[in-house]
């Protein structure tokens, strides 16, 4: 197993499903419309769409800084077995979360809701402590022991969105770390956020989904786990069956359905006008929406 065997596809502009797609989706349309179709309202300011869609949150950061510090320690782990050196590592963990929190714009600077973000206590304390509790798992130790000996068929954070097929539908799951031991395959996903059984679930039978469609493994083999870096390590682990993956499937159709309802020409992902993307009735969650100010709810 290798990067090398994960199914391309040539770019078409059919609409694909993902998990965040349709939660975008389902929140609000005008916030999707914006998310996705930004291009096409000519009556709209492109770029202060654009740059309103780049506007990030603290626990949105913690998430992404979290996600980056990992990735780069497996892959140090692919090269070397040394043990990890922790003043090192959390040195290295501290500037590059700096580094990403300085090039960020935050909702609430932006919309002046208050002045700065802490950096040390609301960003990289937050990091540190799940980087620290990874570090001490016994997860991590067993990836020492044990999937060490295959750290070159390891799958951290494939290229591309993790573009699959689902009956002919294009769709999208992209998976944190894959590896083999003996003959089974886990896939783990990091989450720093709370957690949320019915949302991870669908992302686990995705997970299982894409590992069966690109790398051709029985789903009696493929262990899938949410590992929650915080408050404590945690992990949640789901084997699926071929019934979760029916479940999966048609969930994926229905959603993508109901997507395709709000665009003139599916396969070309154009959409419908704007006017038919309605705002949420539910104002209470424009608050924290980082279009707000498009939408005149502020
Ligand atoms: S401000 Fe409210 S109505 Fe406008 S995009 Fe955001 S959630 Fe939707």
């Amino acid at each position: 197993m290798s990067e090398a065997v994960i199914r391309q596809f040539g770019y078409t502009d059919v609409l694909g499903w993902s998990y965040s797609r349709y939660s975008t989706f389902q929140s609000c349309k005008r916030q999707y419309y914006y998310e996705k179709y930004a291009k096409y309202d000519v009556a709209g300011d492109l770029m202060q769409i654009r740059k309103l869609a780049q506007l990030t949150t603290v626990p949105l950061e913690i998430g992404n800084i979290s996600h980056k510090i990992l990735r780069t320690l497996l892959k140090r782990l692919q090269r070397t077995s040394a043990e990890i050196d922790p003043g090192r590592f959390f040195d290295y963990a501290y500037r590059e979360a700096y580094s990403i929190f300085r090039s960020k714009l935050f909702d609430e600077i932006y919309y002046g809701v208050r002045d700065e973000i802490d950096f040390e206590n609301e960003i990289y304390e937050p990091v540190r402590a799940g980087l620290d509790n990874f570090l001490r798992s016994e997860r991590l130790q067993w990836l020492f022991e044990e999937a060490l000996v295959t750290k070159d068929d390891w799958v951290i954070e494939p290229d591309g969105f993790g573009e699959f097929r689902i009956e002919g539908l294009k769709a999208y799951c992209k998976v944190d770390f894959i590896f083999p031991i003996g003959d089974e395959l886990h896939i783990l996903d990091w989450k720093t956020g709370k957690e949320d059984y019915r949302k991870h679930s669908t992302q686990l039978r995705g997970y299982a989904y894409w590992a069966n469609f690109h790398l051709e493994k029985e789903y009696a083999q493929i262990q899938t786990t949410i590992a929650h870096l915080l408050p404590d390590y945690k992990e949640n682990s789901q084997r699926v069956n071929e019934y979760d993956i029916e479940d999966f499937s048609n969930v994926v159709k229905g959603q993508t359905q109901e997507m395709y309802s709000l665009c003139a020409e599916p396969e070309l992902n154009i959409p419908l006008p704007k006017e038919e993307f309605r705002m949420t009735p539910h104002e209470n969650f424009c608050k924290t929406c980082k279009f707000r100010e498009l939408c005149d709810r502020m």
